[in-house]
């Protein structure tokens, strides 16, 4: 037991230290003791030890008293401390294991249905790079700058401009930028559509397009391409209006373009497929990812 300070110390979610402020550090005589110096077990019984600089008040007293009923089933051993990573059961931290754990977090507290959960397990099969992946992951949670969500989360001032960069009038908001703004970004998903020769008319939001393209895939490889190429639009989409504000403009053939060279050259850095000409990819993806 070799925990500094017994509000340094964490049970289950809960910090004593931000729990317990007044009535717990800040008013200990013991501030330089060891846990164990507090703590002592009788073999069936754990007993604390807490020592004050004044005598407390009623109200601390009470808070105090939450503080031992969080304490009464803790049971401390002589056993030397050890670091221990809680999401994974054999106690070592890994990256799968932390990402698993936010998900479920995130699901529980957005409340996301059973269909959203869905797309966020699928999202990583792509051979997309992680960090587009994760761009479009904030985006399906909605966690990323615009202007509506930077002055909702008081980034910006409550009177700063919150129309779209791209055109006049209109909240900037995700569901805009990616599938509303001016007609340009609307023609942008539509010629990508007829590019892998898929008919979808325009969804409401990016995590539903994200199952009507995975679903409209023939094989699995095919799905891993089409969800490639729906990553490197809405990242090529975001590049796109960013751009504007170094005097760069929205022209959406250029911006197709991009999407195509962008998903050939991830094509041949991560697919399975065999390599083909660029040529070949504008064509036919999807002849390109059967081979
Ligand atoms: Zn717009």
């Amino acid at each position: 037991m070799v925990v500094p300070h017994p509000f340094g110390c964490q049970l289950g979610l809960v910090m004593f230290l931000s729990q317990f402020p007044f009535c717990g550090f800040f008013l200990s005589s013991q501030k330089e003791c060891l846990v164990e110096e507090f703590y002592s077990n009788d073999g069936v019984n754990g007993n604390w030890s807490l020592f004050w600089r004044r005598t407390l008040f009623q109200w601390e007293l009470d808070l105090l008293g939450s503080l031992k009923e969080l304490l009464e089933p803790v049971r401390l051993s002589s056993v030397e401390d050890f670091w221990r990573w809680l999401p994974n059961t054999d106690g070592t931290f890994s990256i799968n294991s932390s990402y698993n754990y936010l998900v479920k977090e995130l699901r529980y507290s957005e409340g996301l249905d059973f269909e959203a959960a869905e797309v966020f397990k699928q999202l990583w099969e792509s051979p997309t790079p992680s960090k587009v992946i994760a761009f479009s992951w904030q985006l399906l949670y909605d966690r990323f700058p615009s202007r509506s969500n930077l002055i909702y989360r008081g980034i910006l001032a409550p009177d700063a401009p919150r129309d779209c960069v791209g055109c006049v009038g209109v909240v900037e908001s995700s569901n805009h930028i990616f599938f509303h703004c001016s007609n340009t970004f609307f023609l942008v998903w539509n010629a990508i559509f007829r590019w892998i020769g898929v008919v979808v008319v325009i969804p409401p939001n990016s995590s539903v397009l994200f199952e009507v393209i995975r679903g409209a895939a023939k094989s699995n490889k095919d799905r891993q391409g089409f969800l490639m190429i729906w990553h490197a639009t809405l990242w090529t989409i975001w590049k796109t209006r960013n751009n504007i504000f170094s005097n760069g403009s929205i022209d959406s053939t250029v911006m197709v373009d991009e999407i195509k060279v962008l998903s050939w050259r991830w094509s041949l850095a991560t697919t399975k497929m065999s390599p083909c000409l660029f040529y070949d990819w504008t064509w036919d993806p999807g002849d390109c990812l059967s081979r």
